[in-house]
């Protein structure tokens, strides 16, 4: 028998996703949105009740010989709370499970602790449950994270319209180049022991990468100026990645502006440094845990002067053109490489 066996790699992480979700059919009407969006939608009443998943893992998320581990328990909260901000939601629970081997002491968990507390106090979630089992080797966290958002205030990735406005908050591609720089520590410290990390200049990079922030400053602040967005997600995979999926959702075109890409001053240095161009970090870098969102242009008027909230294009009625217009003014195809775990 010769039985064929297909490499996850082949599929990679979206396609894998596709392919469980081909055979699911949701079965209950309080089922509003299932696979395939930053989290499931679920009829409560009222209210939607939102809920996102997150796995860390160590060696593929991260690791500890540069990460401490107060950041890596508000690391592990803040990414799930993202999820929930992506729908316009706000979080009010998390369940934590660990896996851990007898590598951990006692004092380690109560430092990881430390900081998913620390998480939980900034965001006003309260930590709800969870599950603790022994693993062979390593540390994962995987949490869960309950929200809530009105009916009409939920945000999918699919409600874009053409010539809506794309706005980005923050700043891009410094968690990657933090990232890079914890990466060369490493290997310096690693072939002399003696050198001292040298940090303080790349402590903004650093700190991305680190201890990200999720932006729920920024659904408070929507709330405020009464805007709701008509599509959103979460940066997590790099800024083309998800505009590649919030197109294919909402069944739009994309046209951003190179010059209209937020890049931190720091981050660009660091790119030059590493020989790297700061708009590939910025489109592909991942990990920035920033808001990618539509509005429609009646609304732009409300943010224009919102300093932390950038418009970097728009959305057109061609699916399936997505283009980037260079700082020269060359339009050119906008391409999606996002993370590869596999
Ligand atoms: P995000 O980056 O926002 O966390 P992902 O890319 O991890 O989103 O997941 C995209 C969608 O696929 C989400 O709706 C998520 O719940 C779903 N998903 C991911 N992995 C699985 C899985 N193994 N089984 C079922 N659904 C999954
Ligand atoms: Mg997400």
């Amino acid at each position: 028998m010769n039985e064929k066996r297909t490499e996850i790699a082949d599929l990679g992480e979206f396609g894998l996703i596709d392919r469980i979700n081909q055979h699911i059919s949701l079965q209950n009407l309080t089922s509003l949105k299932g696979i395939g969006d930053d989290a499931a939608v679920i009829d409560i009443g009222a209210e939607n009740l939102l809920v996102s998943t997150d796995m860390l893992v160590e060696g593929t998320h991260f690791d500890l010989s540069y990460t401490p581990i107060q950041h890596l328990g508000y690391k592990a909260v803040a990414v799930n709370i993202s999820d929930i901000a992506a729908m316009n939601g706000k979080p009010e629970q998390i369940v934590v499970s660990l896996a851990l081997s007898n590598r951990f002491s006692v004092e380690a968990i109560d430092a990881l602790y430390e900081g998913i507390q620390s998480a939980c106090k900034n965001y006003n979630v309260d930590l709800v449950g969870g599950d603790t089992t022994a693993s062979p080797s390593g540390l994962v966290i995987s949490i869960t994270a309950i929200g809530r958002v009105k009916k009409n205030k939920t945000v999918l990735r699919s409600g874009a319209k053409a010539n809506d406005i794309l706005c980005v908050t923050g700043d891009l591609g410094a968690a990657y180049l933090g990232l890079q720089v914890l990466e060369r520590e490493k290997e310096v410290f690693q072939a002399n022991p003696n050198m001292q990390p040298e940090l303080e200049k790349y402590d903004y990079v650093v700190g991305r990468q680190l201890k990200p922030e999720a932006r729920m400053d920024i659904i408070y602040e929507l709330e405020e100026k009464n805007v709701v967005p008509t599509s959103m997600i979460d940066i997590s995979d790099g800024l083309a990645s998800e505009l590649f999926h919030l197109a294919k959702n909402s069944k739009t075109g994309i046209k951003i502006f190179e010059d209209k890409i937020p890049v931190d001053s720091m981050t660009y240095d660091t790119a030059i440094e590493f020989k790297v161009d700061p708009i590939t970090a910025a489109l592909n870098g991942g990990e920035d845990y920033e808001l990618l969102f539509t509005i429609s242009p009646t609304d732009f008027e409300k943010l224009k002067n919102y300093p932390d909230i950038h418009f970097i294009g728009h959305t057109h009625d061609q699916p399936h053109q997505h283009l980037m217009i260079t700082k020269q003014g060359t339009a050119v195809p906008l391409k999606a490489q996002g993370w590869k775990h596999f």
